[in-house]
């Protein structure tokens, strides 16, 4: 058997989308799993949409991501010559032709056949054919170049994710191969690239199962050995809907902007379409150890922002603090809160320890950690209900024990249980109004040690507004 060689081919015409994402994932684990290799493929032939931004942030995506490939980026605009050779071979063989229809009149002929109640084909005026006398040749036409689509049989395949499917050739027409400018069409350049890359497994979405045919076709004439072929439901958004931009973020930049882990989002877009029993958590060794393209699900799986915050959450938790505090460190910037190197390499870490059972992104962990190192405003009500008069004797007495108390998690614990005994106060009486004044909200971790991070100064500032 030859060596297992799997793809993902993005076009560059935006960021890179959750379903080629997963697509590319898919992919990558197969070529993995099997000791295979994965090319990456810039698909850039719709030029004018094709954007060199494009080309970066899809990337930048897959690094993340830490799909790494073995070869590429290889770029379709740079094979042009290679697509032409394979062309001229096709027409030399009479298994291609130039078609010089306008576009007016290929909508006339639509046109009719709709009024027919027939499919609005090609009409194959110029396909060459024993005895056929060809139109004469406009003058000052530029022709495209359109593949001989067999007129009848089926196409068959087995779809390693939707099991067999046919299509009949009566359902196609000459398929465009080549535009006027000479620059191929997806359904071509992407036979000839999976053909000369020497791709065996294709993982795509299933909005190109109506491509396939023409492809199986193309491979077919070529003499080139066909690749299996896999294809992904679409990834619904909450309103059963295809995921569109405008149901939320479609991109994978959005989500590593957004506070997630790599790992997170490649377990849970790994999950989406496919599943391992009932793990719902794995590695990425699982993953590639697992993942031998079966139990690739057939029908279209919902995107669950709420179940994805929850998988991230868990692998938060588990994460180191030093790569925490230099992912928060990066949120916090952009909250315009910035960090001197101690601070960032030895006080948010323990923060970042804190804090990471609560928070599920590293965003939330951002805004949580501000409290730290930015000043706190705390909510109205919150303070209207915790810092009363009865308690503000205790918060001064506080303040004044903590101003000359040894600065570590024990005696400021100390100092809160003497505050507590002089003024005969329940624990969550005292720590209540300390929290919303020197943390902002009621809500906080273990008192003592978030007296402890934030530092005697901060405190004594803080509490001193009471
Ligand atoms: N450029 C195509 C896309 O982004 C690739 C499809 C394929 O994998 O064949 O949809």
């Amino acid at each position: 058997m030859s060596k297992i060689r799997t793809r993902i081919a993005p076009s560059p015409t935006g960021f890179l989308h959750l379903g080629t994402a997963r697509t590319a994932l898919y992919s990558w684990a197969y070529a993995r799993h099997f000791g295979g290799e994965f090319v990456l493929r810039i698909e850039d032939t719709d030029v004018a949409r094709s954007t060199q931004d494009s080309v970066d942030q899809i990337l930048q995506s897959m690094r993340w991501l830490g799909l790494d490939y073995d070869e590429g980026p290889i770029y379709q605009m740079q094979r042009l010559e290679r697509y032409k050779q394979v062309l001229d071979q096709l027409i030399a063989e009479g298994k291609a032709y130039y078609c010089y229809s306008t576009p007016e009149e290929l909508d006339a002929v639509r046109e009719a056949k709709k009024a027919r109640g027939e499919k609005a084909l090609y009409d194959g005026r110029w396909r060459p054919a024993p005895g056929k006398t060809l139109p004469p040749v406009p003058e000052g036409v530029k022709p495209v170049i359109r593949f001989c689509n067999p007129p009848d049989g089926d196409v068959t395949w087995d779809d390693l994710v939707k099991g067999p499917i046919t299509i009949s050739n009566r359902e196609i027409d000459d398929l465009i191969i080549a535009r006027t400018d000479g620059i191929p069409t997806y359904n071509f350049a992407v036979v000839v690239d999976d053909w000369d890359m020497g791709i065996t497994h294709v993982f795509r979405g299933d909005e190109h199962i109506n491509n396939t045919p023409w492809q199986i076709n193309i491979f077919r004439a070529l003499g080139a050995p066909l690749p299996q072929f896999g294809h992904c439901p679409v990834i619904l958004g909450d309103d059963g809907q295809k995921l569109s931009k405008r149901r939320g973020a479609v991109s994978v930049t959005a989500y590593e902007e957004g506070g997630y882990l790599p790992e997170a989002m490649l377990n849970y877009l790994a999950r989406l379409g496919w599943s391992h029993g009932d793990d719902e958590l794995f590695t990425r060794e699982q993953l590639v150890s697992w993942f031998d393209g079966t139990h690739l699900n057939k029908s279209p799986a919902q995107w669950d922002p709420a179940k994805l915050l929850w998988v991230n959450g868990q692998y938060i938790k588990q994460a180191d603090n030093q790569r925490l505090a230099a992912l928060t460190a990066q949120q916090l910037a952009k909250l315009g809160v910035t960090l001197d190197a101690t601070a960032a390499e030895q006080h948010l870490p323990r923060v970042c320890a804190l804090l990471k059972d609560r928070c599920e992104t590293t965003v939330a962990l951002a805004q949580w950690a501000a409290r730290f190192y930015a000043d706190v405003t705390p909510d109205a009500a919150e303070l209207a209900q915790h810092v009363t008069d009865a308690v503000r004797p205790a918060v001064a007495l506080l303040a004044e024990k903590l101003s000359s108390c040894t600065w570590d998690k024990a005696s400021i614990a100390a100092v809160l249980k003497d505050v507590l005994a002089a003024h005969g106060l329940k624990m969550p009486q005292l720590a209540m109004p300390v929290r919303v004044l020197v943390m902002g909200t009621a809500q906080t971790p273990s008192l003592d040690v978030v007296l402890e991070l934030c530092g005697r100064e901060k405190v004594l500032a803080r509490l001193a507004k009471c």
